[in-house]
C-alpha cells in the first residue's frame, strides 16, 4: 500500500509554498566559500574585514544546522539577519509532489525555476532506506541529451542543467523532510554528529549524464562532502556515467568520489545499440579510463552497473564476456532488473536468467548484488526518473506497476 501525500492540494502545497525560493533573489546555497563571501561584499550587506567569518557562518547554518530562513540563524544579529534576507535566499525549492511507499522508499518531485530554459522545470528525487544505510538518487539534468535504448530519460530531449545550488537543494530538502537535521537547535557550538545519517549516501543515478554537467556536478559534490558542512564521506557518494570517458580521470582527480559505470554490454555491436555514446567512446577507452581511475583498490572499487535484457544481453556467454573486459580492474558489478516503462520494446530477464548469471558472476569472484526493485507502488526506481512533461497518466502508471510486479516474478 502506498501512502501518498499529494501536495498538488492547494492548501498542502500553499504551506510548503511559503518558504519556497523565489526566483528573484539569488540563493546562497551551492556557492564555494570564496563565492559567498565575494556575494556578501558585493551585496553591501558584510563589509571586506567581517566577509570570511560570515561566510563561515552561513555555512555552518546552510550545511550543518540545515536551517532554510535567514530568520533561525541566531548567532547572527538581527539587522544583519533583515539584511541578508533583502538581496538573498537560502530557501528550498517548491515539493510539488511527496510519495512514500509501504517499504520506506520516498519520491519527492521538485519544482525549480525556468532560468532561461521558458518553463518551471520538475525534477524527481528519490531516498531508498535499508538495513544500516540510506541512499538519496539524486538527478544532475533534466532530460538527457543521450539516447540509452532502455532508458526512459532518454527519450526525452535535455531541457537544461541543474545547477549546482538545484544539485545540493535535492539533498538539503530530503534531509528536511527526512527530519534528518536533528542538530538544528543544539546550541552554538556543540559538537554536531555526524554518524547515524538517514540519508548516509548519495548516488548520482537520477536523471541525466553528471560528466556532461561537470562543473555543477563538481561544486555540488564537493559541498556535499565539506568536513564542515554536509559531511559525507567521499566514499559513500557515488557517480554514475554512461561512460563520457574524457570526464573519467577529472571525476577522480577533481571531485574524488566513487564510480559507477553503466555498462550494460560486453562488446562494441551491442553497446552501440544500448549506450550510444559508445560510438563516440569505445569499449576499450572505457576500460582503459577505468584502470587509470585514482585510488583503486580493493577496499575503492568501481562498481560496473549492468541491466538485465531478456535476450538482449543476459546470456553465459555475456557473463564470460564481463569477468573478460574486467580482468584486473578493482570491481563491483551490480545487476539491475530492467524496469519497464510504457512503449520499450525490451523486457526484464526472467528471474531464474538473472539468478544464474549472477551465479557465474560470484563464481567469478564477484560480489554480484542484484539490485532490488524498490518502491515499487510508487515507481521510485533510478534511471527512470522523469520530468512533469512526460508525467505518465494515472492509468499508464497502474498498467506499468502491473507489469512489474509480473516481470520481476514477485509482488
Ligand atoms: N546517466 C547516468 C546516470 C543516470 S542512469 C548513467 O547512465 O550512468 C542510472 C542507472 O540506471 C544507469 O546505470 C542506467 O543505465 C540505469 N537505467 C536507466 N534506465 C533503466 C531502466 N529502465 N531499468 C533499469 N536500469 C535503468
Ligand atoms: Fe542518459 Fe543515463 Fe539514461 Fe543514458 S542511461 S539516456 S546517459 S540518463
Amino acid at each position: 500500500m502506498t501512502l501518498s501525500l499529494d501536495l498538488t492540494a492547494e492548501g498542502a502545497r500553499d504551506a510548503l509554498r511559503s518558504r519556497a525560493a523565489t526566483a528573484e533573489k539569488p540563493s546562497l546555497i551551492g556557492l564555494t566559500r570564496a563565492e559567498l563571501a565575494a556575494a556578501l561584499i558585493e551585496s553591501g550587506t558584510v563589509p571586506e574585514r567581517q566577509a570570511k567569518m560570515r561566510a563561515q557562518q552561513l555555512w555552518h547554518w546552510m550545511y550543518v544546522r540545515g536551517v532554510s530562513d535567514f530568520a533561525g540563524m541566531f548567532n547572527i544579529s538581527k539587522d544583519l539577519r533583515a539584511e541578508l534576507d533583502k538581496h538573498f535566499t537560502v530557501a528550498r525549492p517548491e515539493i510539488v509532489e511527496e510519495q512514500i511507499s509501504a517499504d520506506g522508499t520516498r519520491k519527492w518531485l521538485f519544482r525549480f525555476p525556468p532560468r532561461g530554459a521558458g518553463r518551471p522545470v520538475e525534477i524527481e528525487t528519490v531516498y531508498i532506506p535499508e538495513e544500516g544505510r540510506g541512499t538519496l538518487c539524486i538527478s544532475s539534468q533534466v532530460g538527457c541529451t543521450l539516447t540509452c535504448s532502455f532508458c526512459h530519460t532518454g527519450t526525452q530531449k535535455l531541457v537544461r542543467n541543474l545547477t549546482a545550488e538545484e544539485i545540493l537543494a535535492q539533498l538539503l530538502t530530503a534531509r528536511d523532510r527526512l527530519g534528518d537535521f536533528p542538530d538544528r537547535d543544539t546550541p552554538d557550538g556543540a559538537i554536531v554528529p555526524a554518524e547515524g545519517r538517514k540519508v548516509s549516501n548519495i548516488v548520482m543515478m537520477g536523471m541525466g549524464e553528471p560528466l556532461y554537467n561537470f562543473e555543477a556536478v563538481k561544486k555540488a559534490l564537493l559541498i556535499a562532502s565539506d568536513g564542515d558542512g554536509l559531511s559525507l564521506s567521499k566514499r559513500r557518494i557515488t557517480l554514475s556515467t554512461s561512460g563520457v570517458v574524457p570526464e573519467i580521470l577529472r571525476t577522480g582527480e577533481e571531485i574524488g568520489v566513487m564510480l559507477a559505470i553503466s555498462l550494460h554490454a560486453t562488446n562494441d555491436d551491442l553497446r552501440d545499440l544500448l549506450v550510444p555514446i559508445n560510438k563516440k567512446y569505445p569499449l576499450k577507452e572505457l576500460i582503459a579510463a577505468c584502470r587509470a581511475y585514482p585510488g583503486l583498490s580493493n577496499a575503492k572499487r568501481i562498481t560496473f552497473e549492468y541491466v538485465m535484457l531478456k535476450d538482449v544481453n543476459d546470456s553465459i556467454e555475456d557473463a564470460k564476456g564481463l569477468i573478460k573486459l574486467l580482468k584486473g580492474i578493482p570491481a563491483k558489478i551490480n545487476l539491475i532488473p530492467f524496469n519497464p516503462w510504457p512503449g520499450t520494446n525490451y523486457q526484464c530477464s526472467d528471474w531464474e536468467t538473472i539468478e544464474k548469471f549472477a551465479d557465474y558472476i560470484n563464481n567469478a569472484g564477484y560480489a554480484s548484488p542484484i539490485r532490488t526493485p524498490r518502491g515499487r507502488d510508487i515507481l521510485a526506481a533510478c534511471g527512470q526518473l522523469k520530468s512533469e512533461s512526460e508525467r505518465m497518466r494515472k492509468v499508464d502508471r497502474l498498467a506499468l506497476e502491473a507489469m512489474m510486479i509480473a516481470g520481476h516474478g514477485e509482488a
